[in-house]
């Protein structure tokens, strides 16, 4: 069985990250949060785009001032007043000063600014009471950036930072990857939908909402296909449809023993390689992940009927020029929403067109609780991650650890990992927290 490590480079090394031309979009500036961007931005203006203040002062001439102290100070002619937003009209002579505001333009002529508490003002003249360091309070322009040089890089995400760095430079319109379209079907004779009530020995289908929710979360656009019977001509039709119309798939429940020959059977039926059978993860161990070549993608094109709960948006155009990857989760909520955290989500984030950091990043924190595994499978335990004292401490959730319990996964944002062979992290010791959500 693959360690949890070798299914994540395997899969990481399965994403085709979306670089197509047909892979771009234009967005407005003000639709951009969120988004990868898709090519370099580069602008034709400098940072700062002019010599300005820093300061509210007076804008002098270096070698007029350079002696001033207390005692001796300098006596300057105001010769113009310069308020922000304002184009300075005189150019500074020996002797000069210029009265001027933060961020104003620095007048021709003058080189440093004096802060306003350094001087004392008489009418239309100003006394500089202490010498400044050359050019101080002087922000040059392009000091910050130069004009023509990239500006940002592509395959980044555009969060808060990046959108006021673009709105300064005039970047309204911006070429991003389009979403990556996420299919999601439940599989299951067992399984309901929320909205119905509920039958003896039937179980209400979760994992297709809370899959969708995290693929959300993640970036992507889902595509919901509902519930699939445990029937191989339902869940081939499904997996080709979805093939046809996502870049990656999620299906959950139906992958572990018994079922298995059947749904990789169905898979390979469609043109499918199989990668991943199974991961020495818990919870989570049946897990299955597989690639669809273009040419499997589009043989599901042919045949597609739409589900009867799919809810696709028609207008969307995919490229299937690259492989589909294929996930079937487990069935228990608990695993599925595991999995998806470890294997899944960072696979999305490789495939939007995010150039790094879609690794899962893991924090050492110290242990409230007493974490127990039987060893042989990597663990993960849920809980809390709480800063303490500028340490952080993972709290376990309180109830049973089982992967059928979902309601105690209610309020955590952290799990805990314990390695194959470790069986008991003890009260204070050091633990790895994956942090979710
Ligand atoms: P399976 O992997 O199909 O054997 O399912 C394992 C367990 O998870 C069973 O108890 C299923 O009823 C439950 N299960 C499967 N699919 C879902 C789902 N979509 N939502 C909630 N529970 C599920
Ligand atoms: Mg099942």
């Amino acid at each position: 069985m693959l360690s949890v490590s070798e299914a994540e480079a395997i899969i990481l090394n399965l994403v085709p990250p979306l670089a197509d031309q047909r892979d771009i979009e234009i967005v407005d500036l003000l639709a951009a949060d969120h988004r990868i961007l898709a090519d370099p931005v580069t602008s034709q203006l400098d940072f700062p785009h002019w010599d300005n203040s820093a300061m509210d002062g007076y804008a002098v001439r270096y070698e007029d001032v350079q002696h001033s102290h207390n005692a001796q100070p300098t006596v300057l002619e105001i010769v113009e007043e310069i308020p922000a937003g304002y184009q300075p009209q005189s150019t500074l002579q020996s002797g000069q000063a210029a009265r001027i505001f933060t961020g104003a333009v620095m007048p021709a002529g003058a080189d440093t600014v004096v802060m306003q508490e350094k001087t004392r003002r008489e009418e239309n003249r100003v006394f500089i009471l202490a010498a400044p360091q050359p050019q101080e309070f002087v922000r040059h322009q392009a000091a910050f950036y130069q004009a023509g040089k990239q500006l940002l890089p592509a395959g980044i995400k555009l969060n808060p930072p990046e959108i006021a760095v673009l709105a300064a430079a005039q970047c309204t319109q911006l070429s991003v990857y389009r979403r990556p379209r996420v299919a999601i079907f439940s599989s299951g004779d067992e399984l309901v939908t929320p909205d119905k009530p509920l039958q003896p020995g039937q179980i209400v289908d979760s994992n297709q909402y809370a899959l969708a929710a995290l693929v959300r979360e993640t970036g992507a656009e889902p595509l919901l296909l509902g519930i699939i019977k445990d029937n191989p001509e339902a869940l081939r039709e499904a997996i080709a449809y979805a093939i046809a119309n996502a870049d990656l798939v999620l299906s959950s429940g139906g992958v572990s023993v018994g079922d298995y020959d059947y749904i990789d059977q169905i898979l390979e039926s469609l043109g499918a390689k199989i990668h991943i059978r199974s991961v020495a993860i818990s919870p989570g161990k049946p897990l299955t992940v597989a690639t669809f070549p273009p040419q499997a993608r589009s043989l599901g094109l042919q045949k597609q009927s739409l589900p009867a709960r799919a809810n696709v948006t028609q207008n969307s155009a995919l490229s299937t020029q690259h492989s589909a990857l294929y996930f079937g989760l487990p069935g228990n909520p608990v695993s599925a929403l595991v999995t998806f955290w470890r294997f899944v989500q960072p696979a999305i984030k490789k495939l939007s067109g995010l150039a790094a950091g879609w690794e899962p990043v893991f924090i050492k924190a110290r242990s409230h609780d007493e974490l127990r595994s039987n060893g042989k499978r990597e663990t993960y335990l849920w809980g809390c991650l709480h800063l303490i004292d500028g340490v952080y401490e993972f709290h376990k959730a309180g109830g049973s650890h089982s992967s059928g319990n979902l309601i105690n996964l209610a309020q955590t944002n952290a799990l805990a990992v314990l390695p194959v062979g470790k069986t008991v992290i003890s009260p204070q010791e050091e633990v790895q927290v994956l942090q979710v959500g």
